[in-house]
């Protein structure tokens, strides 16, 4: 009930029987999903060996399904903030299930002092061939990174960034940010072959299809579930390739407040926590 009128809006539900549902009206609308099953910062071994096994079965209905769906998993939940070697073994077990089941497999980025961690356990993925990694407009250091994942032929998806970060290691205005973005952008078109354009700002997604017709890029145009999801289709429509990022299960709250914080709606969702507390 909670998570219904907190994050119902952004969130498949509770189950992986609700990825599936909304990967498939996803699919309706001639785009694929990225399907995430919500978790972060896990410190309990049991909690992620559950993680593991939820994404393992969600590799299997993808297929058996025939549903068009990469899937996108957090470092930490996987273990992260436990056992580094842990977290490694789950990624390659599940980055291998997905390659025999032709899937493929993004890494969201997390907060800055995660980022090494994170390139890190995407190049172990490499030698599959099927996964992808987030890179966060926000950070200073993105175009180094950039220029890094270049040389060792990358798959990224080029975000604003959702975190709380210090101006020291990021911007901080909207402006700062979306001119970064930009540039990345235009570094991504100049030296990568295919990657994801990640955002809901149709400046950048109208300047992205500029430079593509110049640069001729294997480009998909992704969106989170539940925010603009009739102008991506409106995209795919148009012949784009386009996905959206559906995230399903119990763990919401961290998500739904990131969501809830870029529409300004912080305020609200404590006002409305405040009030379903009362009723
Ligand atoms: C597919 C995908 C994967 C992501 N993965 C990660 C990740 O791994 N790590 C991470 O840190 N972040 C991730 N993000 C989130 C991202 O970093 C941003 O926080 C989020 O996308 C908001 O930035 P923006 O560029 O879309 O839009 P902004 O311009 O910053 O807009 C903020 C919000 O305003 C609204 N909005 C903007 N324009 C319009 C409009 N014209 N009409 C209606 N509403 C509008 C939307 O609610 C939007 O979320 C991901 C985003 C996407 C789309």
């Amino acid at each position: 009930m909670l998570e219904k009128l907190l994050a119902g809006r952004w969130i498949a539900g509770a189950t992986i029987e609700d990825g599936f549902i909304t990967a498939k009206k996803v699919n309706l609308n001639n785009a694929s999903a990225i399907l995430n099953y919500l978790g972060e910062d896990i410190e309990d071994m049991d909690d992620v060996d559950k993680t593991v096994k939820i994404y393992m079965k969600l590799i299997d209905g993808i297929k058996n399904m025939k549903i068009k769906a990469d899937i996108s998993l957090k470092p930490t939940e996987l273990g992260l903030k436990i056992d580094k070697k842990t977290m490694r073994w789950n990624y390659i077990k599940i980055v291998k299930h997905a390659k025999e089941n032709g899937i493929f497999v993004w890494l969201d980025m997390e907060q800055a002092s995660f980022v090494d961690d994170t390139i890190r356990l995407y190049r172990s993925g490499l030698p599959y061939k099927n996964v992808g990694i987030c890179i966060q407009a926000y950070l200073r250091r993105s175009i180094s990174d950039l220029r890094y994942l270049s040389r060792i032929d990358s798959t990224v998806r080029l975000v604003k960034g959702a975190y709380s970060e210090s101006s020291k290691i990021a911007f901080s205005s909207w402006a700062d940010v979306t001119a970064n973005y930009s540039e990345l952008m235009e570094y991504l078109f100049k030296n990568f072959s295919r990657f994801t354009i990640a955002t809901h700002d149709s400046s950048l997604i109208k300047k992205a299809f500029g430079l593509n017709e110049k640069y001729k890029r294997d480009v998909t145009y992704a969106m989170l579930n539940g925010i603009r999801n009739n102008y991506a289709y409106r995209l795919a429509a148009d012949g784009n390739k386009v996905s959206i990022y559906v995230p399903f299960g119990t763990a919401w709250f961290k998500y739904a407040f990131r969501r809830l914080k870029e529409e300004g709606g912080a305020r609200r969702f404590v006002s409305l926590l405040a009030n379903f507390r009362q009723n």
